[in-house]
């Protein structure tokens, strides 16, 4: 579609550029034609009226002198000047001199009366006249001039020119070009067949005027018809098939026009060239067209491939990401629980000692006891026993309390979270605390509501929580004078507090920053790992809580545990 409307525009501007170029030329030839036949005649306008001034041609015209002096003269003359004849008629239009005297076609005694140039002359005019000379049968224009003598014309001289030469010249040029005379009878020609052929149909006055002068003798005076389509300067005009740009012109100096034609088929035959070379041209630039428009989509979809493989790659990378992090995940969850665990592991580690000073007491004592039941028995003493037994079984008992609170702490978490009471948890991790807190000789405080304190937790854990926090205190006033551990539970808004300080030294606030760290720690190796306090806020988090912790103006450290409070537990 493009493509096609390239070729039209392309063809249609070249026809009109072809026109204009043809025009442009078709003037410049149509100027050099005009002036070379306007060459060829001046070049004997000039004879007539020489000759006419001759005094052997005025007086052999008057009769005064001799008339074959005068065709010597004009013979010599006419040698000199190379036209096709060179004559004098007298008043009555008879030859009374002529360069050709001596030739078969002499014209001397030739009656010329019924020529238009010689009335023309006789009237004292130049003549001007083309035809077909009566005598030789030979076209030829003739230029005549009046001979005065005294004023008086007494005859006329003429100059036949043959233009044959200059026509030969025409036709083999190649070109089409032609002249008209007045009455439109094409009387030179490039083209042979045109010749005498008349522009439009002559009228009956014309064509009786033309014979009476006989001016075309033995021609048909056949018309091309193309007057009609001719108007002053230039047009197109068609003679039989065959279409032309013409170009015309006046010759001046005379009533004959010169045309120049140029065949349209010139102008066709070009834009047969430029349309053949549009459309190769055009079919040249569709097909880079369609091969850039082809490598750019494979570029684009090479691109898109790309792209593609990039986002799946992304997306495979994310996927493994997911993975990998949601393993790190199971895998940190699993070492929390571990971390809880190890926790407990250390803490037993630690209560060990105090443990078995506790259980070795009541074992002693039992023994002793034992041993003492023993002899009583061998006494007989057996009244006694009953206290023994007594004393035995509750010494069994507390060991049964310190072995219980073992098991309880030993017991791995269930996961399952249920309604626990603060203060339960509370009591079991100072129970499990207690040798501890009697060792070193610290004084308990406690302020809590008596309500008990739901939370949704789960009671191991919260345990761990507040035996790391109590655990850590004792520890922090190992040096301290005064060893006083004040645990403080109340509510505010929905939430349990538990407030636990000690009077110890406090914390640095660089410590204070890390606290919740894993593996912080200030204590010498073997005595902490750091992991104590960062399981705790693990788990606070897990129950939907906070810890949070701060040094007290009147020194030493305090906890912070809030929990979510379990209203209607606690109802
Ligand atoms: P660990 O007890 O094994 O060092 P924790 O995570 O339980 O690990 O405690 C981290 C650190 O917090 C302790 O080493 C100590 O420096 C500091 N800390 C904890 N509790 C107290 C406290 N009550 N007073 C002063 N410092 C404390």
């Amino acid at each position: 579609m493009i493509a096609g409307l390239v070729v039209w525009l392309a063809v249609s501007s070249t026809g009109n550029l072809t026109i204009n170029e043809l025009e442009k030329t078709a003037q410049a030839r149509l100027a050099l034609y005009d002036s070379s036949l306007r060459a060829a005649i001046d070049r004997y306008r000039y004879l007539p009226y020489v000759v006419s001034r001759h005094h052997q041609v005025i007086d052999a015209v008057a009769g005064t002198g001799n008339a074959h002096t005068a065709s010597l003269y004009l013979e010599k003359v006419n040698d000199r000047a190379g036209a096709a004849a060179l004559y004098v008629l007298d008043q009555s239009g008879m030859t009374i001199a002529s360069s050709n005297w001596n030739t078969a076609d002499s014209f001397v005694g030739e009656d010329y009366s019924f020529r238009p140039y010689f009335n023309q002359s006789l009237a004292g005019h130049e003549g001007f006249f083309f035809g077909i000379g009566v005598t030789t049968g030979r076209a030829g224009l003739f230029i005549s001039t009046p001979i005065s003598r005294n004023d008086q014309i007494i005859g006329v001289v003429v100059v036949k020119l043959e233009l044959d030469e200059l026509e030969k010249n025409w036709q083999d040029g190649g070109e089409v070009v032609f002249v008209a005379d007045a009455d439109g009878v094409i009387t030179l020609t490039s083209r042979g067949d045109w010749k005498y052929r008349t522009l439009l149909p002559l009228s009956a006055a014309d064509r009786e005027r033309i014979t009476r002068n006989r001016q075309y003798v033995g021609e048909d005076l056949n018309s091309l018809d193309i007057g009609g389509q001719i108007s002053d300067g230039k047009g197109t005009l068609a003679i039989g098939s065959e279409q032309f740009l013409y170009d015309v012109k006046k010759i001046d100096g005379s009533d004959w026009r010169i045309f120049y034609l140029t065949s349209m088929s010139d102008v066709t035959a070009r834009q047969g060239t430029v349309m053949l070379i549009t459309i190769i041209a055009s079919g040249l630039i569709m097909l880079i067209i369609l091969f850039l428009r082809e490598r750019e989509l494979k570029l684009a979809s090479q691109r898109e491939a790309l792209e593609f493989e990039r986002i799946q790659s992304l997306n495979t990378r994310l996927e493994e990401e997911i993975t990998e992090r949601r393993k790190t995940e199971n895998e940190l969850r699993g070492t929390q629980n571990e971390l809880v665990q190890a926790g407990k592991l250390a803490a037993l580690g630690q209560m060990s000692a105090a443990i078995a000073h506790e259980i070795n007491q009541p074992i002693a004592a039992i023994r002793t006891f034992c041993a003492s039941a023993k002899l009583m028995i061998e006494r007989g003493k057996t009244e006694q026993l009953d206290q023994n037994i007594s004393q035995i079984s509750s010494l069994t008992e507390r060991m049964g309390a310190i072995t219980g609170q073992l098991k309880t702490f030993s017991r791995k978490s269930t996961g399952v979270l249920e309604p626990v009471d603060l203060k339960v948890a509370l009591d079991n991790a100072l129970q499990l605390l207690s040798p501890q807190l009697e060792t070193e000789n610290c004084q308990l405080e406690r302020h809590e509501l008596r309500m008990p304190l739901m939370v949704h937790a789960d009671l191991v854990r919260i345990e761990q929580v507040c035996v790391n926090i109590i655990r850590n205190a004792l520890d922090a006033m190992i040096d301290s004078p005064k060893k006083r551990l004040r645990i403080d539970l109340t509510t505010a808004e929905s939430n349990v507090i538990m407030r636990i300080s000690d009077t110890g030294p406090g914390m640095e606030d660089d410590a204070l920053a890390l606290l919740f760290d894993p593996f912080f720690t200030t204590k010498d190796p073997g005595q902490g790992v750091g992991l104590g306090l960062s399981v705790t806020y693990g788990i606070v988090r897990d129950f939907g809580g906070s810890i949070k912790a701060y040094n007290m103006t009147s020194g030493g450290a305090c906890f912070e545990v809030r929990l979510p409070l379990l209203r209607e537990q606690t109802s």
